[in-house]
């Protein structure tokens, strides 16, 4: 993977969003990443228009109204005692292989699950971790490229249960693996085509291999040596095409975060794919699987919800709401409004308006995302039963 923990820490805005830095700095800092998110963003919305223009493929309609309004507001939580801010609302449209914004929430919550997870697991002393890389022959055609990768990963998953069975009719090193996460990830390079790859951490039994220190891209790693050429051969008799795997030890906090870092980064590099490349990827792949568990690590529980965990209910805490500029490529602090505090929030009752679908959140909050009565969409304040008008 070529990755070592402080070589990551530097700038990597998914490291950054994983350490979730909630003070002051860190709420300026996530501020500065989410924009950078939205800039992003902005040049997937305006390849999607131009392309509906042109009007020769199917137009993205509604993948245009989500990804225009998804992040163009931000709620935060801030909690006066201690000075924290947690994110309540904003990123909607879960879109992850189109809107930087999701894709940056969703690594970082998956991240955060299976750390506690893997953390859980490797307590009980029984198990190390080690991190695969499996990979598939570049080609120009992505779906056959990637259903190929994906068909042979079931197939040594299939070869895997297989020689686990009570009479087993084959054997694959790869039973050893107790249980494991992955991600499938997507590159492209004009000249080379489509890389589709797969990321996994597995766990295996403590002290079932031997390692042996190579040296890989530069970087020193410790290479559990039988697990590895087992995996090679098998590897190669499924694919047919493709013999390239990597497996080495994940062997400290620091190498296991990289890992998992490197495992649930985006699936597509966003920043090093032209946009019309990251929109035929989004096509393509939308409707599958890009997770996936099994053994001891199966069954995790992906949270559907991109904001971040709330503290006890008794703290004393006002919302802020901030909404996105494309003039200054910014996030602007727009309104601060407080059920708790109810004068600061009769000031800001906007008197008469609308609203349907589209709940911002529901933490019991006053601010909502919606549609006023003009069609209009924006930020809504929630009219409460009691207010005295
Ligand atoms: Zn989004």
């Amino acid at each position: 993977m070529g990755t070592d923990w402080e070589e990551l820490q530097k700038e990597n805005p998914l490291v950054c969003e994983v350490l979730a830095d909630d003070t002051q700095e860190g709420h300026e800092k996530r501020l500065n990443r989410y924009a950078q998110a939205k800039a992003r963003q902005q040049l997937i919305v305006d390849h999607i228009i131009v392309r509906n223009a042109e009007g020769d493929k199917p137009p993205l309609i509604r993948e245009l109204k989500a990804l225009t309004e998804c992040g163009s507001f931000l709620i935060f939580r801030y909690y006066l005692q201690p000075s924290i801010y947690r994110l309540i609302g904003g990123c909607t449209c879960k879109k992850h292989l189109l809107c930087a914004l999701c894709a940056i929430r969703r690594a970082a919550k998956c991240i955060a699950v299976y750390s506690e997870k893997l953390d859980h697991v490797l307590q009980s002393g029984e198990y190390e971790a080690v991190f695969i890389t499996l990979t598939i022959k570049n080609g120009e055609d992505l779906t056959e490229r990637f259903e190929h990768l994906q068909n042979s990963v079931k197939a040594l998953l299939h070869k895997r249960r297989n020689s686990l069975a009570k009479r087993p009719k084959t054997y694959t090193v790869f039973k050893e693996v107790v249980g494991a996460v992955y991600s499938y990830e997507v590159t492209y390079k004009a000249e080379t085509g489509f890389h589709p790859h797969l990321h996994m951490i597995g766990l295996v039994p403590k002290g079932r291999f031997q390692y042996t220190e190579k040296t890989i891209k530069k970087k020193v790693a410790q290479v559990p040596e039988e697990l590895w050429s087992g995996l090679v051969k098998d590897w190669q008799e499924i694919t047919g095409d493709s013999f390239i795997v990597d497996v080495r030890s994940v062997d400290n906090r620091d190498g296991f975060l990289a890992a998992l870092v490197e495992t649930f980064k985006y699936a597509l590099k966003l920043n090093d794919m032209d946009p019309e490349v990251q929109v035929e990827c989004y096509e393509r792949l939308k409707a599958r699987r890009l997770l996936g568990s099994l053994g001891l690590l199966f069954g995790v529980k992906l949270p559907e919800d991109l904001n971040d965990e709330l503290l006890p209910e008794d703290l004393e805490w006002i919302d802020i709401v901030y909404q996105y500029s494309g003039v200054t490529f910014g996030y602007q602090e727009i309104s601060r409004g407080n059920v708790n505090l109810p004068a600061n929030f009769n000031e800001q009752v906007v008197k008469g308006r609308l609203y349907r679908d589209i709940p911002f959140n529901d933490h019991g909050s006053d601010l909502m995302l919606g549609y006023d009565e003009k069609g209009r969409f924006g930020l809504q304040r929630k009219v409460l039963p009691d207010a005295p008008f």
